[in-house]
């Protein structure tokens, strides 16, 4: 990953401080803002050590994960992703995060330790390390204050990823962020498959499993707007994204990607659990009465993420499998990598334009 390199502010003066903020505002990308947000304090206040830490819900309880760090020697904000940290684990982790408010404490005759929540909408969503030599109250509220620019920076952020209706990820943000998604969460080599952890704390030498992408689709869609109008038909993809996001874990990625289909890129699981998982989604449509509506169904088509693959490559296949969904019986999950096993498919390279349902 690229280092950011901020200018260090020198002085804790207003011109300092509006320039952290305009610094601050200027990143659009979410890991290069946490790595400014940890420079530019780190030029204002007087610390040894700042260290930011994300909050991840996971099966075994919420995580603290390092994204950005500066130390007092140097004035760059690096990376160290391998860190996790079990908030149970730490007690004053664990207090700021369910209390919402900072902490402070000695750590040693020298140095003194603060914690500071950052807070989203629906509560901490990561938390800031601190450790200085005094307790000073002007830098407590400077990095209070800051920290909430930055929280009400990242929910701007957040309302131009999702989109309107569905509060989803948006097709813009698929497009921008898919590269990138390919690249961290491609397939391992194939001798690794298998041995793999759903962990988010691996180490480098743990086998992982691949991520999948999987297109749905609604079946028929246009007759429900045409028979019962487009509030109606709005209504569905609203129920239905509410669905996905009971239905997926917090890890897997959702999407609209267009007016009646969605994009799912699943964490790290074997093809068994993929086709499962998503099989209990179209099942859970089929089943629910859509106020008015009735039944809905869906078709899905999913594929393996392959880093050596480019993205209109990946969504070209996973649409080969929708549309061989679509044209035997719909309402149905097909796997790519599984229809070409069978013959069903060609496994040719998908070169065309990329042409949805
Ligand atoms: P198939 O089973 O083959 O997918 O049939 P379909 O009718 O779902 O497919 P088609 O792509 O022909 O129709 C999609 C319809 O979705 C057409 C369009 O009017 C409707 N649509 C697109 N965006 C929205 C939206 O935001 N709200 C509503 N209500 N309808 C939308
Ligand atoms: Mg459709
Ligand atoms: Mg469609």
């Amino acid at each position: 990953m690229p280092h950011s390199r901020q200018p260090v502010l020198p002085h804790n003066t207003p011109a300092s401080i509006l320039q952290s903020v305009a610094v601050l505002t200027a990143q659009r990308d979410r890991e290069l803002l946490a790595r400014t947000l940890v420079s530019t304090l780190s030029g204002l206040i007087h610390s040894h050590r700042i260290t930011m830490y994300r909050v991840l819900p996971t099966d075994q309880g919420e995580e603290a994960i390092l994204v950005a760090e500066a130390c007092s020697r140097t004035d760059d904000a690096s990376v160290h992703p391998e860190v996790h940290i079990a908030i149970r684990d730490r007690a004053d982790f664990n207090s700021v995060f369910h209390s919402g408010k900072d902490s402070g404490q000695q750590l040693n005759n020298k140095n003194w330790l603060s914690v500071y929540p950052i807070v989203g909408e629906h509560g901490v969503v990561g938390l800031v390390e601190l450790i200085s030599e005094e307790n000073s109250n002007t830098d407590r509220q400077l990095v209070l204050a800051l920290l909430k620019v930055y929280s009400n920076y990242q929910l701007i952020l957040d309302e131009s990823e999702t989109d309107t209706l569905t509060g989803l990820l948006n097709r813009r943000t698929f497009d921008n962020k898919i590269e990138e998604i390919i690249a961290e969460h491609s397939a391992p080599d194939e001798a690794q498959i298998g041995a793999g952890t759903q962990h988010p704390a691996r180490r480098k030498d743990v086998p992982e499993l691949p991520h999948w992408l999987a297109i749905i689709d609604i079946d028929f869609f246009k007759r429900i707007n045409d028979k019962f109008g487009h509030l109606y038909g709005d209504e569905v993809l609203l129920l239905l994204s509410r669905s996905m996001q009971r239905i997926f874990r917090q890890r897997d990625k959702l999407f609209r990607f267009g007016g009646e289909e969605f994009i799912v890129v699943l964490d790290r699981t074997g093809e068994e659990n993929a086709k499962g998982v998503l099989d209990r989604f179209r099942v859970a449509i089929e089943q629910y009465d859509f106020p008015q509506v009735g039944q809905v169904t869906i078709s899905i088509g999913f594929v393996r993420l392959d880093k050596v693959d480019v993205s209109s490559v990946i969504i070209g296949r996973a649409d080969q499998a929708l549309y061989y969904a679509k044209h035997h019986g719909r309402n149905q999950v097909c796997c790519y990598e599984d229809l070409v096993a069978e013959g069903k498919l060609e496994s040719e390279h998908y070169s065309g334009d990329v042409q949805l349902f």
